[in-house]
C-alpha cells in the first residue's frame, strides 16, 4: 500500500493517530517508513557551532541566549580553514551532511559573501551541506540557493498556541515566512521542534500540523527531547515521558510519509531502548559528534556501538571524496592556515 502524502491534517486527526495503542502506533509508522525508505538504515549528519553564544533572541531553552547566564562563551565567526577541517573530520567520521549553526537572529547581507565561500569549499569534500542561521530575507535565501546550499534549518519549535510561553523576540508568522522563502527558491527544508517544554499533548499535536501543512513537507524534520541546561528558564522543566516522545515520532513518521525524521537534540539522555524505540517509529537520521551546539550529544562510540547492535548501517555518502581527496585538502587547509583556531593539522573530534 502507498502511503498517502496529504496537507490537509487536522490537529484531531493527528490526535487519534497519536493516541492509537502504542504497538500499533508503531507497526503503522514501521510500516509506512519501510514503504518510503531502506529499511535499517539511518542518515548520519554532523553539526558545528560556526558563531556562538550572544544571540539577541530569547528561546526559553536555549543557552546561546544572551538574556540568560549560561556560561557559554561568545565565540566569533569561525574561519574558513576550522570549517572546512572540521567538515573533513566529519566527513571521515562517517557524516553525509555538515550543519553549520550560527547564533543569530538573522544573517547581516555582509555576511553572506563569507557563509556562501564556506557552502562552496564543504560541497567540494562530498558533503551535504546545511546552515541554520535564523531568519532570512528573500534576497538571502536566493544568495543561498545559488551557492548550491542543499538544506536549511528554521525550526517551528511548538505549537503556534504555545508559542509565546517560549519565544517573545520573534513571531511564530516570522518563522513562516522564511519558510516560504526557502520554499520559492527550492532550498530543502529542515524543521521541526522540541518536546518536553510544558507543552500539552493538544500542542504536539498541533505542532505537526504546522509541519504537515507545510506543501511540499520539510524534507527533514528533527524531534528534539528538550535538553535542560542551568540558567535558562527551562531548566527545572518536567520530565517528558519517553512514551510520548515515541508517540510523536511515530505519528510525524505516518503524517509525513516521504520526510527524514531525525532524532536530535536530548538523545545523550535517551537509554538505548528508547533510541531503539525511535529508530522503530520511524526516526532514520540522527547527529553524530559529542557536542550539538553547545550541548551534550550522544558520543560516537556509543552510537557505534547501539547501531551495531541494532543491526543498522548509515547512509551511503552520495557523492563521497576518497582518503586521498581528504588528504590533500587537509594539506591545503594547513598551507592556507593563518590563524590559530586551524592550527591542527589532524582530525580531531567534532565539538
Ligand atoms: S535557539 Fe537560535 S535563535 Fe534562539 S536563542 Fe538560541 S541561537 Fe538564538
Amino acid at each position: 500500500m502507498e502511503s498517502v502524502i496529504r496537507y490537509d491534517w487536522t490537529v484531531e486527526e493527528i490526535k487519534q493517530i497519536m493516541e492509537m495503542p502504542f504497538l500499533d502506533l508503531l507497526y503503522k509508522a514501521q510500516t509506512v517508513h519501510r514503504e518510503n525508505f531502506p529499511a535499517n538504515e539511518v542518515q548520519i549528519s554532523a553539526l558545528l557551532s560556526i558563531k556562538t553564544g550572544s544571540c539577541p533572541e530569547d528561546c526559553k531553552y536555549c543557552p546561546q541566549s544572551a538574556h540568560y547566564s549560561t556560561g557559554v562563551q561568545k565565540e566569533k565567526l569561525l574561519s574558513y580553514e576550522t570549517i572546512m577541517q572540521k567538515a573533513a573530520c566529519a566527513k571521515r567520521s562517517g557524516a553525509t551532511r555538515f550543519c553549520m549553526g550560527a547564533a543569530w537572529r538573522n544573517p547581516k547581507d555582509r555576511d553572506i559573501d563569507f557563509i556562501v565561500e564556506v557552502i562552496r569549499g564543504v560541497k567540494s569534500l562530498g558533503l551535504e551541506t546545511c546552515m541554520t542561521l535564523g531568519m532570512l530575507t528573500d534576497s538571502q535565501t536566493q544568495r543561498l540557493a545559488e551557492a548550491g546550499l542543499d538544506y536549511y534549518n528554521h525550526n517551528l519549535d511548538t505549537s503556534p498556541e504555545f508559542y509565546e510561553n517560549i519565544i517573545t523576540t520573534r513571531s511564530y508568522e516570522d518563522r513562516l515566512e522564511t519558510i516560504k522563502s526557502l520554499r520559492r527558491h527550492h532550498i530543502k527544508i529542515c524543521c521541526g521542534g522540541i518536546l518536553g517544554m510544558g507543552e500539552s499533548r493538544d500542542d504536539r499535536a498541533s505542532f505537526l500540523r504546522q509541519l504537515a501543512i507545510i506543501n511540499p513537507h520539510p524534507e527533514s524534520v528533527p524531534i528534539n527531547m528538550l535538553v535542560k541546561v542551568k540558567g535558562t528558564p527551562l531548566e527545572s522543566a518536567p520530565d517528558l515521558d519517553p512514551f510520548e516522545f515515541i508517540r510523536v515520532v511515530a505519528t510525524a513518521r505516518i503524517i509525513m510519509p516521504d520526510s527524514v525524521i531525525r532524532l536530535s537534540a536530548g538523545r545523550e539522555k535517551m537509554s538505548e531502548e528508547m533510541q531503539a524505540w525511535a529508530f522503530m517509529a520511524g526516526a532514520s537520521s540522527i547527529f553524530y559528534g559529542t557536542k550539538l551546539l553547545t550541548t551534550p550529544n550522544s558520543a560516537e562510540t556509543r552510537d557505534d556501538s547501539l547501531l551495531k547492535k541494532l543491526g543498522i548501517r548509515g547512509t551511503p555518502a552520495a557523492a563521497a571524496s576518497d582518503e586521498e581527496d581528504l588528504r590533500i585538502i587537509f594539506e591545503k587547509i594547513h598551507e592556507g592556515a593563518h590563524d590559530d583556531q586551524a592550527e591542527h593539522h589532524g582530525c580531531f573530534r567534532l565539538e
